[in-house]
């Protein structure tokens, strides 16, 4: 089988830098400690269980906010994601004398220091992002009175901000549809608001290519059903070829691949580049 992969795929770099950080941590502990990663680090139960086999314990959320997930740690190292935290999941670490190793991506720190610089100046804030999500909840517990989270244009038709200062800003992942609509209604309320687009190009850009890139019979897209932006590749790519989303050699199927002689292979933000491997050396050899 002719297999020919996406140029731009895998691991972002906030997510790599975010693993090596946890690996150099899992090197480093040499008094042998408990190491806890607080949340997620990304979304494939792959790396996942890559990391429990290290000994590194992943607290899961289980609907709870960080601050509430930090309750089930009383000693060791805490690993704080590339997603970033709240100053109080901070002080509540500084408070139980814990340890941690802190893996915010710096595009994220980005967004958030423009935002501490914009509160100091008394400015509100309209955070545009999805509610129950890591990142959302570190940048709105920095000020809940004075950020606004705007998920959608019926939250920003409701929204009423009595402060003639205005800073609007996004998540690193938000759709542009629906970005540019609440973005135009926002203006249209707040004329003279700062905007700064916190938006990542990590996953538009892996988009990108693959709809220029898209070729052959059929598309395989390694990532985790959990992973949004590896949905978000799988519609993709059935616009253009039946498009099959997998998680390990296991899971792909021998009779999708019937008089099928071109195979276009790509991967999620969140897939390491060791599985995507390891589906290429099978797909090579059908
Ligand atoms: S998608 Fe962008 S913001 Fe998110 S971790 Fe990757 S590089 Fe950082």
């Amino acid at each position: 089988m002719k297999v020919i992969k996406v140029s731009k795929q895998g691991f972002c770099n906030g997510v790599k830098r975010a693993l090596d950080l946890v690996f150099q941590t899992v090197k480093e502990n040499q008094k042998n400690e408990p190491i806890y990663i607080l949340g997620e680090l990304m979304n494939n139960e792959f790396v996942s269980h890559k990391l429990n086999e290290l000994g590194v314990i992943t607290i899961k959320a289980n609907s709870r906010k960080r601050v509430e997930m930090l309750e089930d740690i009383t000693s060791g190292i805490v690993i704080l994601t590339a997603h970033g935290v709240s100053p109080e999941v901070k002080k509540i670490l500084d408070k139980k004398n814990l340890k941690y190793v802190d893996t915010t991506c710096p595009f994220i720190n980005k967004t958030e220091d423009k935002i501490k610089s914009y509160l100091i100046k008394g400015y509100d804030v309209i955070y545009i992002g999805k509610h129950n999500h890591p990142e959302s909840e570190g940048i709105i517990d920095i000020n809940p009175n004075k950020i606004h989270l705007i998920t959608s244009l019926d939250e920003t038709n409701s929204l009423s901000i009595n402060n003639e200062k205005i800073f609007i800003t996004t998540q690193t992942t938000i759709r542009e549809k629906l970005l540019k609509e609440i973005l135009k209604t926002l203006m249209n309320h707040y004329p003279n608001a700062v905007y700064y687009d916190g938006v990542c190009n990590s996953t538009t850009l892996r988009q990108e290519a693959l709809i220029n890139e898209i070729t052959g019979d059929l598309c395989i897209v390694v990532g985790d059903k959990i992973s949004s932006n590896a949905n978000e590749l799988q519609k993709i790519g059935n616009q253009y070829l039946p498009t099959y989303l997998v998680n390990s050699v296991e899971e792909i199927k021998k009779e999708w691949f019937e008089g099928v002689k071109v195979v276009t292979l790509t991967s999620a933000a969140s897939t390491p580049d060791e599985l995507t491997d390891s589906i290429y050396e099978y797909l090579i050899k059908l």
